[in-house]
């Protein structure tokens, strides 16, 4: 029940209509039985300033940030963590003394399921990330965090890939990154002790697509993870190539719900995030029972 006391989240992007973040969080907040209730804020690019300040002014606790913000809010908030800086995105918000401070939990959100289910020694390990968008830059982050050997990005525009090289290069991830056009992708699959798919390449309603063949992943090591940042449909044909080869999966869907506890842990104050409703909570809203 909303209450005069009841405290203030939510999750601004434009639109946000579409977001899963309200249905998982709004579960956590209730099995907690706690009194704050989280809301979508839709909020036009040319309204972010105004918004941000009305957000302060209402007392709101913290709040997510979606597309198209999240890089026009990092001028807009007086403090910004290193990871967040690395990333250049903030995807969580909070208040610290009257302020705005702003980090990135996609992080979080990709390296748990490798940390917690499969841990590994990476520091020997090869990694192929395809893509070289936002969630990139954050999967780019996560395996220099966990130690990768090597990092290689994949991509389609030489011009695009060359800027996301640039932008690393005054950080310890240049030593340990390379680039490369799609071409060079047969030559990389036969290396890759993670494979990770961070294109929208087979995300619903695109099912029948893949950002590798079958002919492809044929080459993956025995003992390769392939990792998909897409979670609808479950598994992806990335995912069922990957399969066929007894590789091990890793589907999106983990990566949102981790992000999402990340988020929860810095708003309330505590560490014991019911995990498991929040996946639940997704699942149902997704059709995945
Ligand atoms: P983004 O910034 O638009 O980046 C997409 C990347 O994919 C770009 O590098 C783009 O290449 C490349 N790409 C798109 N279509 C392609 C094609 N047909 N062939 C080759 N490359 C293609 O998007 P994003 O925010 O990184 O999100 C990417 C995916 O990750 C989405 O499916 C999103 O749902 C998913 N995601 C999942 C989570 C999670 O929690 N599970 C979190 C974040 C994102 P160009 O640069 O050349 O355009």
């Amino acid at each position: 029940m909303i209450t005069g006391k009841t405290k203030l989240l939510g999750v601004i992007g434009h639109p946000v209509g579409h977001s899963l973040s309200p249905v998982m969080h709004n579960a956590a907040i209730a099995h907690l039985g706690l009194d704050y209730v989280y809301l979508p804020l839709p909020i036009a690019p040319q309204d972010l300033e105004v918004a941000i300040a009305g957000l302060a002014a209402v007392g709101v606790v913290g709040f997510s940030v979606t597309i198209p913000h999240k890089q026009a809010i990092m001028p807009l908030i007086s403090e910004i963590t290193p990871l967040a800086q690395a990333i250049g995105a903030v995807n969580t918000v909070s208040r610290k003394d009257n302020q705005w401070v702003g980090t990135n939990t996609d992080i979080i959100g990709f390296i748990d399921p490798l940390q917690t289910t499969y841990q590994q020694n990476w520091s020997q390990k090869i990694a192929v990330i395809l893509g070289n968008g936002g969630a990139a830059r954050a999967v780019v982050a996560g395996c220099h965090q966990l130690g990768f050997a090597e990092i290689h990005v994949v991509g389609r525009n030489i011009g695009r890939l060359k800027e996301f090289q640039q932008s690393w290069e005054h950080l310890p991830i240049a030593e340990n990154l390379q680039v490369h056009t799609w071409d060079k992708l047969v030559q990389l699959i036969p290396q890759a002790n993670l494979l990770v798919n961070t294109t929208p390449i087979g995300m619903y309603p695109q099912v029948d697509e893949s950002p590798v063949s079958a002919d492809e992943m044929v080459n993956l090591p025995t003992g390769a993870i392939a990792y998909d940042l897409i979670y609808i449909p479950q598994p992806t044909k990335f995912l069922r190539y990957a399969q066929q080869q007894g590789v091990i999966v890793i589907d999106g869907l983990e990566m949102l719900v981790q992000q999402g506890v990340a988020a929860l842990k810095i708003w309330l104050q505590r560490d014991d995030i019911p995990v498991d409703v929040m996946r639940q909570a997704l699942k149902k809203q997704l059709g995945l029972g």
